[in-house]
């Protein structure tokens, strides 16, 4: 059968492993798997969150509050904005695609950094948009502008995914702010804050704050999601923020229902346990700064990161997908990066004795 041309470019979007098919493949035990591949929280989720999903399991059977006030009025308080300026999402992938969708099409491009989250180009793609690229890796707002200058017509939305999967880097508000500031208001510009509480836990510098975003900026788009901190990546939520006429557009691209009643339940579940973030974003550092020592310890390169993730580098005595295959045999599942030509890895940072198993299998398979 033959589909519409544009499919013939898209790659099957691959997440991390699932623990399920490990435990198939390898006949590995779930308790001895340690899954570090998709940016999850180790804590798994507040318990005022499964509270919550019990309380209103029996309510499945009608369709969910498609105002989605509830959820709407906790964000809104949480970031000192309008109802008005909020859509949930199924994920805030969802929101990407309506973006996407919106802004861009045959004639007009999407402009992203050259490594970043994959998701962006293939909605980009499926409706036949192109994408422009910058040439380095990781986010330089100087190459971003260069591109934006010269194909200034044919652009018609960016992404800066900041902090940035799967690299981890990050950039200043300031710096973000002088960029956006030369950017034509006819172009949206989409700051995709999956991982922005723990890059403002890190360095309040990198804090872009959603309220001032788009007070500033009329053609701004701020994106968040309750996958990564709040721990609900099973249930599929997260939001754009933006001015209204932003959100008029963007609501013409929803399906109705797009959000569970149980998932909507439990991200306001999730927003009243502001404890259970900071454990996380504790955690998530102290950490972090074990990988960073292990890293140096065995002469690995790596990113310094503002995410639950860190992203070690090889050089050319290792390859990262033999190594993340031998991790994948003693049941260790982290994200390989050689689908964006990088001979490196993806680690989600975990609980203490996650890491210490990680660090204990991968150890072996450095020496070599
Ligand atoms: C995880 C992630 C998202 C969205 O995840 P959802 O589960 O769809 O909310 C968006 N952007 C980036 C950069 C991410 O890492």
């Amino acid at each position: 059968m033959r589909f519409n041309r544009q499919l013939e470019s898209i790659k099957i979007y691959e997440g991390g492993k699932p623990i399920e098919l490990v435990m198939r493949e390898y006949g590995i035990p779930p308790e001895k798997i340690v899954k570090l591949a998709s940016n999850e929280n180790p804590f798994g989720t507040s318990p005022k969150v499964v509270e919550a999903i019990r309380t209103h399991a029996e309510e499945v059977y009608m369709y969910p509050d498609d105002s989605m006030v509830e959820l709407k009025e906790a964000l809104a308080q949480k970031f000192g904005i309008g109802t008005k300026n909020l859509i949930i999402g199924a994920g805030s992938d969802q929101v990407i695609s309506f973006a996407v969708s919106a802004k861009a099409n045959r004639y007009k491009q999407l402009l992203t950094a050259r490594t970043t989250f994959a998701m962006y180009e293939i909605y980009a793609r499926q409706i036949g948009a192109k994408v422009l690229k910058t040439p380095s890796r990781q986010h330089n707002l100087d190459e971003f502008y260069t591109l934006y200058k010269k194909h200034r017509d044919a652009i018609g939305i960016i992404f800066l995914c900041l902090p940035n999967n799967p690299l981890g880097e990050s950039l200043d508000k300031e710096d973000v702010y002088d960029f956006i500031r030369k950017i034509d208001d006819n172009t949206m510009v989409v700051v995709d804050g999956a991982y922005q509480d723990f890059a403002a836990a890190k360095d309040p510098k990198k804090r872009i704050d959603p309220r001032e975003l788009i007070e500033t900026f009329p053609n701004t788009l701020y994106l968040g999601t309750f996958s990564k901190s709040y721990g609900l990546g099973g249930m599929r939520v997260g939001y754009g923020i933006a001015r209204e006429e932003i959100m008029q557009a963007l609501y013409k691209m929803r399906p109705p229902f797009n959000v569970t009643s149980l998932s909507l339940k439990a991200a306001a579940a999730a927003l009243e346990d502001q404890a259970f973030v900071d454990r996380t974003i504790e955690n998530n550092f102290s950490e972090m700064r074990k990988y960073e020592d292990f890293a140096k310890k065995n002469q690995i390169d790596f990113i310094e990161s503002y995410t639950n993730f860190i992203t070690l580098l090889f050089d050319d005595k290792h390859n990262s997908s033999e190594i993340a295959q031998m991790l994948l045999k003693k049941g260790i599942i982290i994200r390989d990066l050689k689908s964006y030509g990088i001979n490196g890895i993806r680690v989600t940072i975990g609980l203490p004795e996650q890491n210490e198993r990680f660090f204990e299998e991968i150890s072996p398979l450095l020496q070599r």
